[in-house]
């Protein structure tokens, strides 16, 4: 028989779940549905979200990140070092390793190339962290960036080139897609003549697990426009990337 207490503690919990509703997960996710939009590891869905949706957020990955800790059978309620994981792995995922999924573009300002310099512009190497969607085991590493201005072309700041990296790597993808879209952010925002990248990354799903290679690493470009049509212009940036081969 149910005592009084009991009913109590009940009706409590009841009403804390009557409360808490739909998962914001799943609000988020219909909108985003209706928009027509698409939320796979690498997409930004900040446009989707709504005030106090991320607080909400954190506190979903949390329950759903206890479980997770639960079914690997550690013992979450004893182990002091694991009482609060669940909790501290939610923010690092929602605010810090992919928060560029969940925050707007950062704000870029740009310039009119005033100068009309059309001479190679080298930037890097600019630190890259980012995570491999397969594993959602860390990617770390450096990329330099080539521009090939022109007189139309918008220039933006030396330390904004990091901003914008940044943003766009704090996602789980793949190296591949990471650096092509990262292209296709930079061309939008500067119309140069040409664009170049390469990222040099170590893949920790390669050296923590797998086969454990400690030294490999995989390098990958894109080379747009002027760079893909003039060798030279090419081997001038590959020749000059500052810091490479260190
Ligand atoms: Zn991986």
């Amino acid at each position: 028989m149910a005592t009084s207490k009991s009913r109590a503690r009940a009706a409590a919990s009841g009403l804390r779940k009557e409360r808490a509703g739909t998962p914001v997960s799943d609000r988020i996710r219909e909108r985003i549905k209706k928009a027509g939009g698409r939320f796979f590891a690498n997409d930004n869905i900040a446009q989707y979200l709504e005030p106090g949706d991320m607080d909400a957020l954190v506190d979903e990955v949390e329950g759903e990140f206890t479980r997770v800790l639960n079914a690997l059978v550690i013992d979450t309620d004893n182990d002091h070092n694991t009482h609060d994981t669940a909790r501290r792995v939610a923010k690092m995922y929602l605010r810090e390793v992919f928060g560029g999924r969940y925050v707007p573009e950062p704000r870029v300002t740009e310039f009119p190339n005033v100068g009309r310099l059309s001479e190679l512009m080298i930037v890097g190497p600019v630190t890259v962290r980012s995570a491999c969607s397969h594993h959602l085991c860390p990617i770390i590493g450096r990329i330099w960036v080539g521009v090939m201005p022109n007189e139309g072309s918008a220039l933006i700041g030396l330390s904004k080139y990091a901003r914008l990296v940044e943003w766009m790597m704090n996602r789980p993808q793949i190296q591949e897609e990471a650096i092509a879209r990262l292209a296709d952010l930079l061309e939008d925002k500067m119309q140069p003549d040409g664009l170049a990248l390469v990222m040099e990354a170590d893949h920790y799903c390669m050296q923590w697990r797998g086969v454990k290679d400690m030294d490999s690493k995989m390098t990958n470009s894109v080379m747009r426009g002027a760079f893909l049509r003039n060798s030279s212009l090419r081997r001038e940036f590959l020749a000059l990337m500052p810091g490479k081969g260190k």
